[in-house]
């Protein structure tokens, strides 16, 4: 025991053996030499949601280089970094009782640990310990006049940390960055690297698969691009251009893991995940079948029309989509959302929804065929919408004639077989141009803005505010909205800023705002703000991801209780 003992420490002790609820009194603030303590919130009692302390250490005594630490994006690679660190600490030395959020392979900007003009802040959750309902004080005393001040002098302390990983992580994310930028200016939608590993250890493991088992990319020499990045790095690999590209090749080749791992590509990857230089356009979408779900006021009718009902698909709602539906809908509603590219894969998709064979088309009249199947529809996405497609297809070669580009997987190893392809149905690349230029009458158009209504989000009965359940569930008010489909959803602090966003919706939509000016206002408030400005919390917001405009738009989507003002 320290001979000076905190003031906090004393208070602590103390209260030893005294009942739970006296806890409440540590709420404040508290210097422990460089580290700033300030417990913002105090738990009621031991089984509920943990307390919230933050530590701050300012920018004279924390020590950091300033290049690492002042433009935005060096800012949320550092957090990341420390975050890192802090949660090294956290299981070596003391695992349930601080929690400082546990992040995966994925770089994201985060309220967890934050760097702005002055200083560094983290933002923990503590269990206060207790037996029974009666205060542990000097076990408490440990954990947060001790263990808590250990955290963050190891986190925020230059001289404490590894400078060359800070830099190197920094460094890692900045060129991710560069490179998913220059995608944009060469017409590009996604990029592999060379040596990438994509296949993961298994079904629920995002860790990479063991190097001596997974085969490294490696790149067809035709589709081949190197990008000499501004830090003098060089990253080799595969380029895929806008426009259709079709990933073929037997079961088992690796076709799924390809495209999943572009998914995950609109994110930065810490190094040794293998999927560092898997880099994709930042609003890509992976669209899937999802039947059961609701769908309000969606204009389907690109791929939907005449169903036997009667039913107008061009504001189609509906509380139990069938395969074929939910995946026009997520089609649309991904467009809607600004998606550039949309990544789809034959093992989740509904086969009515993408083809529809010759005899099929012989015996089934289109006028007695609701849908428009996605083959006849993939080339005007993007001829007047601008939408490129990367699609998984083993089983049929209904896509060739309308692939820009044909890529077949052969034991993970990717070939370019585009020529073949095309000579197989005889088609040439400037006919597949001109398809795509003049498809006749717009099939996409311009549909109608879907404005929500002044209180689609302020339901009867809503006490609370949308509570995240983990990645794939957020409680609002009454309903929950299922995110179980929504891929590209990684971390469940984003499933908490996606909560978040809702609210802020709510504030939003008053009956003349769409959903489409809505996500861009939450975005520039974030651009200019930070992940901070998502939460209505000044002090201690908890722990929240940046979300994508795309998962943000998903969850609004998926609410049941969606209401729009009628066309
Ligand atoms: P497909 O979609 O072509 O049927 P998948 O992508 O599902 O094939 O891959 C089949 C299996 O091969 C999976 O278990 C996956 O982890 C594994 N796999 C994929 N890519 C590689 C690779 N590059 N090296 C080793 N194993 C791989
Ligand atoms: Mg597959």
């Amino acid at each position: 025991m320290s001979p000076q003992r905190s003031q906090l420490a004393d208070t602590l002790h103390r209260l030893d053996g005294k009942s739970y609820g006296n806890y409440k009194q540590i709420t404040g603030q508290y210097t422990f030499g460089p580290v700033t303590l300030i417990v913002d919130r105090v738990q009621v009692d031991p089984f509920a949601s943990p307390s919230k302390v933050r530590v701050r250490v300012s920018r004279a005594d924390a020590g950091f280089p300033a290049d690492l630490t002042t433009g935005r994006l060096d800012r949320i690679a550092a957090s990341d970094y420390l975050l890192r660190v802090g949660n090294g600490v956290i299981r070596r030395d003391h695992g349930r009782s601080i929690n400082l959020g546990r992040p995966g392979q994925e770089v994201l900007e985060r309220t967890n640990v934050i760097i702005d003009d002055d200083g560094f802040e983290a933002r923990l959750l503590v269990n206060l310990p207790a037996r029974g309902r009666r205060i542990l004080g000097h076990q408490a005393a440990d954990t947060v006049t001790r263990d808590v001040i250990d955290l963050a002098r190891a986190m925020f302390l230059y001289d404490n940390i590894d400078g060359q990983a800070l830099a190197d992580h920094v460094q890692l994310l900045r060129d991710q960055t560069e490179l998913r930028d220059r995608l944009g200016e060469d017409d590009l939608v996604g990029f592999v690297g060379n040596g990438a590993l994509l296949p993961r250890r298994s079904g629920d493991s995002d860790r990479p698969m063991d190097a001596a088992a997974a085969v490294p990319f490696r790149s067809p020499a035709s589709l081949e691009r190197t990008f000499d990045l501004t830090s003098g790095r060089q990253v080799t690999g595969m380029a895929i251009p806008r426009g259709v590209t079709v990933i073929v090749g037997g079961g088992y080749h690796g076709k799924s893991t390809i495209l999943r791992a572009l998914e995950r590509g609109v994110y930065p990857h810490v190094a040794g995940d293998g999927r560092e230089w898997v880099i994709t356009e930042p609003t890509a979408t992976a669209i899937r079948a999802e039947d059961g779900r609701a769908v309000t006021g969606d204009d389907i009718s690109p791929f939907i029309n005449n169903l036997p009902s009667g039913t107008d698909t061009r504001f189609f709602s509906t509380t139990n989509a069938s395969g074929s539906t939910s995946q026009a809908a997520n089609l649309v509603e991904a467009v809607e959302a600004s998606a550039h590219s949309l990544l789809i894969d034959e093992d989740t998709s509904a086969t009515n929804f993408m083809i529809r064979d010759e005899r099929m088309r012989a015996l089934i009249p289109a006028d007695r065929e609701p849908i428009t199947p996605f083959v006849d529809r993939v080339r005007p996405l993007f001829g007047e919408r601008g939408v490129s497609t990367v699609l998984v297809a083993g089983g049929s070669s209904a896509f060739f004639e309308v692939a820009d580009l044909v890529i077949a997987m052969n034991a993970y190893v990717p070939a370019d077989v585009t020529q073949q392809a095309h000579e197989l149905v005889g088609v040439t690349p400037d006919q597949l141009a001109i398809e795509s230029s003049d498809a006749g009458p717009d099939v996409f158009g311009d549909p109608p803005p879907r404005i929500p209504t002044a209180d689609a989000l302020h339901p009867a009965g809503k006490t609370k505010t949308a509570k995240a359940k983990g990645l794939d569930l957020i409680q609002f008010g009454k309903s929950f909205i299922d995110l179980a489909a929504v891929s590209q959803l990684v971390d469940p602090e984003q499933t908490n800023g996606i909560a978040e966003s809702l609210e802020y919706m709510a504030r939003i939509f008053d009956g003349k705002v769409s959903v489409v000016e809505a996500l861009a206002e939450i975005e520039a408030m974030l651009d200019a703000q930070g992940i901070d400005g998502l939460t209505g919390h000044r002090r201690h917001p908890g722990h929240v991801a940046r979300p994508r405009a795309q998962e943000m738009a998903a969850a609004l989507n998926r609410y049941r209780g969606l209401s729009l003002i009628p066309e």
